[in-house]
């Protein structure tokens, strides 16, 4: 039995279960840009944007998002710029960067590159080697996660960008969120909503994903051919209750289809009627970005690794002296 698409007959490439429709290569990534298209309107992302900085990593949902919203941001007159980071994570950094460049070519989009090394003076291995060695608080992803925030917005203020779009997808959101609750986090609820508008310095931030699954994304891509990265980070944790949440509600979507947006629905008319305090913003007293702290995340670390990386070529330099 061929599964034909229900709107032109030719073989079906999948099946959208909650919506009961089999649809053809061609008609599933017009139904996907369809929903990004709606997603923009609904939750009106492009309000006020002129000028628009799309980072991507060369994973699949910033791919997906970059190739989804071009057409689209060109008919409602919104200049994409990209931006892709080299984290300096060997190779895995290197097939990411050149997805994203890849990317941006095909999508006729100037872009950013900033490798974090070159400009800032450590990378992701150093953080990742230091974590244990110095028994930092948090894990590798969360300083990786503040890195990048820290870099999306400066990057968009030095380029006069109105909006910062991020390829957060409905799965991410939701875990996200369900994760934050269960550690009591509430103020991180915020996170959730497909747009934060931006404070003082802090730019405003899009996710035009946010209601499509991890599945529909990959089925995306690979439905319009385009090339992302397939390889996993080196630090992805292998067990996290972000990732178990993922699963949990991935079982029940596939019983129940519809059940993950219903669910982002909900939890986003719940936020509307809650008053989420977040902290007040200082200015960070050596960069002067937005920041909870008198020194801001990033800065902290940024002096913590360099100084890490200048103890360990002074030592290197004294051993290979006695040698
Ligand atoms: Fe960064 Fe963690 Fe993602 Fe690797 S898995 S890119 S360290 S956030
Ligand atoms: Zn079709
Ligand atoms: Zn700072």
């Amino acid at each position: 039995l061929v599964l034909r698409c229900s709107l032109c007959g030719s073989r079906a490439f999948t099946r959208v279960r909650y919506s009961r429709l089999s649809l053809c290569r061609r008609h599933y990534a017009e139904f996907f840009e369809r929903r990004v298209k709606n997603t923009v309107e609904r939750y009106r992302l492009f309000k006020n944007v002129k000028r628009l900085l799309v980072c991507v990593s060369g994973g699949k949902d910033s791919v997906a998002m970059l190739y989804a919203l071009k057409p689209y941001a060109e008919k409602c007159n919104v200049e994409l710029l990209g931006l892709t980071i080299d984290l300096g994570i060997g190779d895995y950094s290197k097939r990411s960067v050149e997805a994203a460049v890849e990317a941006f070519k095909n999508n006729d989009v100037e872009y950013l590159l900033v490798d974090l090394s070159a400009e800032y003076g450590f990378d992701l291995d150093t953080v990742a080697e230091n974590v244990e060695k110095l028994r930092m608080p948090k894990g590798v992803c969360s300083y990786c996660g503040s890195v990048k925030r820290y870099i999306f917005n400066k990057a968009a203020l030095d380029s006069e960008c109105d909006a910062v779009a991020t390829g957060h997808n409905l799965d991410d959101l939701l875990s996200f969120t369900l994760t934050s609750m269960a550690s009591g986090q509430v103020d991180l609820l915020i996170k959730l909503q497909p747009k934060n508008r931006g404070v003082d310095r802090l730019v405003t931030r899009i996710r035009p994903l946010a209601t499509l699954t991890n599945r529909e994304t990959l089925l995306y891509v690979m439905s319009i051919g385009a090339s992302y990265v397939d390889l996993e980070c080196p630090y992805t944790p292998e067990r996290s209750m972000q990732k178990t949440i993922v699963e949990k509600l991935s079982e029940i979507e596939h019983r129940y289809p519809g059940f993950k947006l219903a669910l982002y629905k909900s939890l986003l008319r719940v936020l509307r009627k809650t008053e989420v305090k977040t902290g007040p913003l200082v200015h960070c007293e050596k960069c002067g970005m937005p920041s909870s702290t008198r020194i801001c995340s990033f800065c902290r670390l940024k002096s913590l690794m360099t100084e890490r990386i200048g103890e360990k070529t002074t030592e290197t330099r004294v051993t290979a002296r006695r040698v």
